[in-house]
């Protein structure tokens, strides 16, 4: 998908979990969440950037996933050790700042790939061990309806989902 088309999936995939959040009183937890899975909805597409690397190879795949999630795992123990941070959910208690990072960072490559799994050219989930590429060919990827569409459907979860969680509190 095109960059308002991967927005929209991320808002799409934010809106319930934000929801839970804000429900299960992390307000702060929850916009960090919302911002940085906007901030970094593109992340995977680096490859259109950096020579050598195939488009929708390594960079769309589980392994970088669980390596992005590695790394923001990595930025969570940092600041819950050093600046004594910590995440509290109601039902879950404290939620190390860690396990939350790599849920996060992880989360937010497998939405991109949600995005390009609807288009034709598919995803490499399981690069390298696979070569096979899973496509729903919903739509090519250039769509401005879809792209558009999804945009204003995940603004619009996102606003239900606030509306709700405000109500409930
Ligand atoms: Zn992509």
């Amino acid at each position: 998908m095109y960059r308002f088309g991967h927005f929209g999936i991320s808002l799409l995939v934010f809106a319930p979990l934000g929801f839970l959040l804000v429900t299960a009183g992390a307000v702060e937890l929850a916009f960090v969440t919302g911002a940085t899975m906007l901030w970094l909805s593109m992340l995977p597409d680096v490859d259109h950037r950096v020579p050598g690397i195939s488009h929708r190879g390594p960079t769309h795949s589980l392994l970088f996933a669980a390596l992005v999630g590695g790394v923001f795992a990595a930025v969570g123990g940092f600041l819950g050790q050093r600046l004594g941070l910590t995440a509290t959910i109601d039902g879950f208690g404290t939620v190390g700042l860690a396990a939350f990072g790599f849920f996060l960072g992880s989360l937010t490559v497998v939405t991109h790939l949600l995005g390009d799994v609807i288009t034709p050219m598919g995803v490499n989930f399981l690069w390298p061990v696979s070569k096979k590429r899973y496509s729903l060919s919903l739509t090519p990827a250039k769509n401005t309806l879809w792209n558009y569409g999804l945009f204003v459907l995940g603004v619009f979860a996102v606003a239900a989902a606030t509306v709700l969680a405000i109500r409930g509190i």
